[in-house]
Order: C-alpha cells, then structure tokens, then sequence
C-alpha cells in the first residue's frame, strides 16, 4: 500500500505563495487580477481550505472514493470524518505525495490546505 501523504505545515507563512514543489507552478494567488484563481498544476491533488474544497483532482477524488459524488455529498463525507479537510486530506495514500497547511495569524488561524504529488 502506498504511503501516506506527508504533512508540511508552514508556521508563520499564510500569505506565501505555495509552488508545486514538482513542478514549481504557483497553484494559487498567480493571477494579479483575480487572486483567487486557481492555476492547478497536473500535480496538484487538492485545494481546500476550512470549510470547502477550492480544487480536486481526479487522481484525489479516485483516492479518497469520491468519484461521482455531488459537491454536497463530498462535504458531507469530510465533515462525517469529524476532523475537518485538514484530517480527511491526510488519508491520501500516493507515493511522494506532500501536503502544505498554512494557517492565517491567530485569532482566525483559518488553514488552507494544498496537496500534491508527482504523476506517474
Ligand atoms: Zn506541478
């Protein structure tokens, strides 16, 4: 069975841009127009942040048995695992698959969640 993603949790850097680190793609906030347009990557797994997911990929939908659900039915098959995106994201099973959390200051420590991995 292949590994669990590896979580990276970034201490201090909310507002830093996140790059794929296969390809180096900035996935989020690229676009100086609309800031938050996605700009997946073909190794971008997931974007999610604390209530929602921005972006899935096929390859996570398929790992995580989400494969035709409806956007409510994905949500309320997170929100079931009692540990929020953040938990539910950290099934991913894909070798070299890594994970970034980045939280905004406290009080809101609002997270943000991108998930990658390298395609085969
Ligand atoms: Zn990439």
């Amino acid at each position: 069975m292949p590994q669990l993603i590896q979580r990276t949790e970034l201490k201090s850097f909310y507002y830093t841009p996140v790059h794929c680190p296969f390809c180096g793609e900035r996935v989020m906030g690229a676009d100086p127009v609309d800031e938050t347009r996605i700009t997946a990557c073909p190794h971008t797994l997931f974007i999610a942040h604390d209530t929602a997911f921005e972006y899935r990929s096929t390859r996570l939908d398929a790992n995580l048995q989400l494969e035709g659900l409806s956007e409510r039915e994905v949500e309320a098959r997170w929100r079931a695992d009692k540990q929020g995106i953040d938990g539910f994201t950290d099934k991913v099973r894909l070798a070299d698959a890594i994970k970034v959390a980045a939280y905004a200051p406290a009080p809101s420590a609002y997270g943000s969640y991108y998930g990658f991995a390298p395609t085969e």
